[in-house]
């Protein structure tokens, strides 16, 4: 998952402020003695629900304070405040009565400012109000920015889940081709969210939200099953010279995937309906992604792997993954980040580090992609440093199946090659040395 992207720097921890909504009923029912069991057994879940830094506190008659730790953002908030409402849920049983909470919540988070823990709890109170004075179960942000990002990002979140619904989701495809003759080898299905009012999405604009909702996996299904049947028409189209593999397919990945019970039955689903061949789709995963439960993800993986599924390690050389899991990961190929790729030519070092990775690729057994490849010079450094294959806006930006369809039929044949292959202007022609 691409969380790194999302670090802000100076958000550090926000205080929640949360009053029970219809208190004044609630203790009519219950008493004063029941109000006050009432407010510790809804500490007790809001404790259960929140991580082991994260402190609850009773403040005052109905109301309690949260500190929430380490977040990442303030859309994290939301994700939190979801967790909170969500441990309400259940009725509370309270002198032999069963007691429905909602609570109003109000939220400051900590923005790198100095300002008190007095005045942190204040702005929380009064953000509380705020949400209280628009109905049960509301919360509100102090701040007015944070507010209207919270909102904007709560109206992605159900657009997101109409997209799924509807099928808003385009595939599109980025060649990858072979060093030496820009032969194509396959292509990468990179979605895109045709939003109805918002035009085009990138993918960085909502995979974050996709995979905090578990929306991620009715999403990456329709991606699957989409690029599957497009590679599978485009195979038909240009027969695959003997010794190569016919076009493949390659796809991201989430962490999601690895805890989906369905995903074996889901791919193998994919492959079925559109005949595609096991041995032409791609797996991408990410170091990070083996952050969590290794053990789990290899199992995955192996079983991947029997059904003769390949394994690249994408976005290689930024995760924080130990280097000695790399020999265990059922990977067959690294793809080298871009943030190297675009460094090189520029500096001298970047070379010697991607030299280093390509050895250590091809001591383990492993081929190397370089991604990210702009520029004719990146891509004769990338080719003489002994990558087998490439991808970039210099070969291809990703395109639509339409033109990229154009893309295959007007090169296919072309770079002097033998067999009407499509090849694309490869290092070969570009170096010319
Ligand atoms: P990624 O898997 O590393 O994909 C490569 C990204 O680099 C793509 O961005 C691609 O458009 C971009 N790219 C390719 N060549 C060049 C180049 O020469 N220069 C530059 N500057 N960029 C280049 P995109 O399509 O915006 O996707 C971003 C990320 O979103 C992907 O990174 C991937 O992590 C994620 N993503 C995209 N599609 C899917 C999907 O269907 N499922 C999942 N789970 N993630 C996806
Ligand atoms: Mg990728
Ligand atoms: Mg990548």
């Amino acid at each position: 998952m691409r969380h790194a992207k999302d670090h802000q720097p100076g958000y550090t921890f926000a205080v929640v402020v949360l009053a029970l909504d219809r208190h004044e009923l609630i203790a009519s029912l219950v008493g004063r003695d029941g109000m006050d069991t009432l407010v510790a057994k809804v500490s007790e879940r809001l404790q259960g629900a929140l991580r082991p830094g994260d402190q609850v506190a009773h403040l005052t008659g109905d109301e309690l304070w949260v500190l929430v730790d380490r977040i990442r953002s303030p859309d994290d908030m939301i994700v939190i405040t979801r967790r909170i409402q969500g441990s309400l849920a259940r009725p509370f049983a309270i002198a032999s009565e069963e007691i429905s909470v909602t609570a109003a919540i109000g939220i400051v988070v900590n923005g790198g400012e100095t300002v008190t823990a007095e005045e942190m709890l204040k702005n929380a109170a009064t953000a509380m109000h705020r949400a209280r004075a628009q109905g049960p179960s509301r919360h509100e942000f102090y701040d007015l920015a944070m507010r209207e990002r919270a909102r904007t990002r709560l109206r992605l979140e159900t657009d997101l889940r109409l997209a799924v619904e509807r099928k808003e989701f385009a595939v599109h495809f980025q060649p990858i081709v072979t060093m030496g003759s820009g032969a194509v080898d396959g292509f990468e299905a990179l979605v895109r969210w045709q939003h109805p009012s918002r035009g085009l999405v990138a993918p960085d604009q909502f995979i974050p939200i996709a995979e905090e909702t578990g929306l991620i996996l009715p999403m990456s299904e329709q991606v699957l099953s989409r690029g599957c049947e497009q590679i599978r028409a485009w195979q038909g189209r240009f027969e695959a010279p003997s010794n190569h593999l016919p076009f493949s397919l390659s796809m991201n990945f989430t962490s999601a995937h690895f805890a989906d019970t369905a995903l074996l039955d889901t791919v193998s689903a994919a492959l079925q309906e559109s005949g595609l061949d096991g041995r032409c789709l791609v797996a991408e995963i990410t170091e990070s992604m083996l952050l969590r439960d290794v053990e789990k993800v290899l199992d995955v993986l192996n079983e991947l792997k029997q059904m003769n599924i390949r394994v690249h390690l994408d976005d290689f050389g930024t995760g924080y993954s130990s280097l000695s899991y790399l020999h265990r990961l059922p990977a067959d190929t690294l793809k080298i980040d871009r943030s190297f790729v675009s460094r090189l030519g520029a500096d001298r070092e970047t070379e010697v580090l991607v030299k280093a990775i390509v050895d250590l690729a091809h001591n383990l057994g492993k081929q190397v992609i370089a991604e990210g490849i702009e520029t004719a010079e990146q891509a004769r450094v990338v080719a003489h440093l002994g990558c087998e294959l490439g991808q970039g806006y210099y070969f291809a930006r990703p395109g639509d199946p339409k033109s990229m369809e154009a893309l295959l039929d007007g090169s296919a044949g072309g770079n002097g090659g033998a067999e009407p292959w499509p090849r694309l202007p490869g290092p070969s022609a570009a170096s010319a040395s």
